[in-house]
């Protein structure tokens, strides 16, 4: 852990302030809607399913499966130099909400659609915690 991190580092919002503070603690918290029960990502300030205000942050299991995904063969940004072929991933998380993250700890070959994973928490900086993605 550094602040000399090398990748992108992703631009916050106030809509997800929760999120980041759960990922610096560990925890994987998505939004939940308090009047239709759907859960979504990104986080946003009404529910993706109704249109409600009632919004809750409630923390996932952090489980869930490869919906899609694609293998990174060009080296876009010098952060990666090194980590060339990666996985950009769609996981659908056990409560219904999908969001992008990495899939790593398995040869890029090796996964595949509905794959059981498992969220992991990599401290990138001294501020900033990334959820990445592991099989289970
Ligand atoms: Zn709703």
């Amino acid at each position: 852990m550094s602040d000399d991190y090398a990748k992108a580092i992703p631009v916050t919002g106030p809509e997800s302030v929760p999120y980041w503070e759960g990922a610096k603690k560990h925890q994987l918290v998505i939004q939940k809607c308090g009047k239709c029960g759907h859960h979504w990502f990104p986080p946003s300030t009404v529910c993706t399913g109704c249109g409600s205000r009632d919004i809750n942050w409630v923390r996932s299991s952090g489980k869930g499966k490869v919906f899609s995904f694609v293998v990174f063969h060009r080296l876009y940004h010098k952060g990666w130099d090194g980590e060339v072929p990666y996985v950009v991933g769609i996981i659908e998380l056990e409560e219904g909400a999908r969001m992008l993250s990495n899939v790593i700890g398995i040869p890029v070959e090796d996964v595949k659609c509905d794959m059981p994973v498992e969220v992991f928490f990599e401290d990138a900086t001294d501020t900033l915690t990334l959820p990445k993605f592991k099989p289970v």
